[in-house]
């Protein structure tokens, strides 16, 4: 009777991981601006108004928009000549980008759809245009890789998987364990993305793409021992990323 129990236990954990993995094939699909196939269970449509539902909720958290007007018409002017040189003036989202107030948090991120947010922390401690550049082609990099969608389908995946193991054999905790670590190597990856995105934007609206290394450096000078900013907590390590960068360097400049 045990025996028996257990064993339904098992085809029912079975049957979730077994949909988990159909549904997580189902959904694959080619970016047709970076050509990397990736996870997505949502249209771009939806990923604008996500972003544009969380956008003030996020510049609330920073202190609102940064007052003065001049640099706002700064930062809309770089991000907009980033676009409109760019393979992401075909996407169909919506780019918008936004100064934010906070003197503190050395901070820059995107959310789905196009909204992008740099702090005024980050902001003013670029040294010219190109840095600025160099900021915010890596944030048109997420928008356009879709990597939070693509975070969120991963998300439901091994929420799926970790149900349906638990379920059948008590392996939640070992199955949870490999669902972090992937999302984790993706996020790298993103970053990754992201910057060379970045280079190559910068390149094609020209800009000097030798300022995302100045970008890094900052970055890493602000970090110190223990201050991790956010826009560098989940990112690989700078000096790695450097390396990366020269290599994007280098093969966008042969063939731009
Ligand atoms: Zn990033």
């Amino acid at each position: 009777m045990r025996s028996n129990k257990f064993k339904i236990r098992l085809l029912i954990g079975i049957a979730i991981v077994a949909f988990a993995f159909i549904k997580r094939c189902s959904s694959k699909e080619t970016n047709p601006f970076t050509g990397r196939v990736q996870t997505i269970n949502m249209t771009s449509d939806q990923e604008i108004a996500i972003g544009l539902q969380s956008a003030p909720q996020m510049a609330q958290q920073h202190g609102g928009l940064h007052p003065n007007e001049s640099y706002q018409a700064l930062v809309d002017n770089v991000g907009n000549k980033l676009v409109s040189n760019s393979i992401a003036n075909q996407t169909p989202y919506q780019y918008e980008f936004h100064l934010l107030a906070d003197p503190n948090t050395i901070n820059a991120f995107a959310l789905p759809g196009g909204q992008i947010f740099i702090t005024y922390a980050l902001f003013s401690k670029l040294e010219n245009e190109d840095q600025l550049a160099g900021v915010l082609g890596h944030e048109i990099g997420h928008v356009l890789g879709r990597h939070s969608a693509e975070r969120i389908a991963e998300s439901e995946f091994w929420n799926t998987v970790t149900t349906g193991a638990s379920v059948g054999a008590d392996m939640g905790g070992l199955v949870s364990g490999i669902g972090q670590q992937t999302l984790l190597t993706n996020g790298r990856g993103d970053e990754l993305e992201s910057d060379d995105l970045g280079v190559k934007f910068m390149i094609k609206a020209g800009y000097n793409p030798e300022e995302m290394i100045g970008v890094m450096e900052i970055l890493k000078a602000a970090a110190g021992p223990n201050r991790v900013p956010e826009f560098q907590s989940t990112h690989p390590d700078p000096d790695n990323r450097i390396e990366k960068i020269r290599e994007a360097i280098t093969k966008y400049k042969k063939t731009p």
